[in-house]
């Protein structure tokens, strides 16, 4: 429960935890309500994971499981994408102290052989940002099959990254005004429904590619449906920034303890 913010406890533990909340929430209101609209929330996002680093978007296996270690061992609660969002959006009041989110973007295979195992171990939630263009069919990225393992496994979750990664900067100049809208209506759309159709749940959330967006954007993924979107930037998210385009932290080779420690202080 310390580590993982996901109650499997059956209905005992349930309605024990709904007494917990209820009794904490109570015996705690006036101090806990003033502190919890502030909390900020470092997100990270990784791509790939190696034993061998040929490029500093691969992060070594090895680093991952110290800067999980570190997270245990120094309090950090890892939370779902989903909880810190309901808490962004001001639909939830507590989470848990020290909260970190973790995100990983593009789908590749890595996600499956390299850091399946150690989110096992660890047992902490993972958003997956998915775009499902590439999903069984680009060599390097995962199957619909892995995906649907790892879903499996209640740590990882699927959410969209649109349809193929365009750049809508570079989309936009080449394109006609209409022909643009177009275009972004199909890479956010497409995007949802097939995943939604894959994967069996709804699709709540986008990371923009290439942490592109402006404010065109920004109302193009409401209309799509989407509650949030997240894009790269180096600060925490909190709640006065903009709904769909809350900051994460890209997490580059070489990913030392060290450098968790410099984004998440
Ligand atoms: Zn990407």
């Amino acid at each position: 429960m310390i580590f993982l913010d996901r109650d499997s406890g059956g209905k005992i533990g349930k309605f024990l935890y709904q007494l917990f909340v209820i009794f904490f929430s109570f015996s705690h209101s006036s101090f806990a309500q003033s502190n919890d609209t502030s909390t900020q929330i470092p997100i990270l996002c990784y791509h790939r994971f190696a034993t061998q680093i040929n490029d500093e978007m691969t992060v070594k296996t090895a680093d991952f499981v110290k800067q999980l270690a570190w997270l245990k061992e120094n309090g950090y609660t890892v939370i779902s994408l989903d909880t810190a969002a309901q808490y962004l959006k001001g639909e939830r009041g507590n989470i848990p102290d020290k909260p970190v989110v973790i995100t990983v973007d593009d789908g590749h295979k890595s996600v499956y052989f390299e850091m399946l195992p150690v989110v096992k171990y660890y047992k902490v939630p993972v958003t997956l940002f998915i775009y499902p263009s590439a999903i069984s069919n680009a060599r390097y990225a995962l199957t619909w099959e892995q995906l649907h393992e790892l879903e499996e496994t209640e740590l990882f979750h699927v959410e969209s990254h649109t349809y193929w990664h365009p750049n809508f900067k570079k989309d936009k100049k080449r394109l006609s005004a209409e022909a643009y809208d177009q275009f972004v209506t199909m890479q956010l759309g497409e995007s949802k429904h097939i995943l939604e159709a894959k994967m069996g749940h709804e699709i709540k959330y986008l990371a923009w590619a290439f942490g592109i967006y402006d404010e065109e954007l920004q109302r193009k993924a409401k209309e799509a449906g989407y509650k949030a979107a997240f894009t790269i930037e180096r600060k925490h998210a909190d709640r006065n920034q903009p709904i769909m385009a809350l900051p994460r932290y890209m997490i580059l080779h070489p990913a030392t303890v060290d450098l968790l420690k410099r984004v998440l202080k």
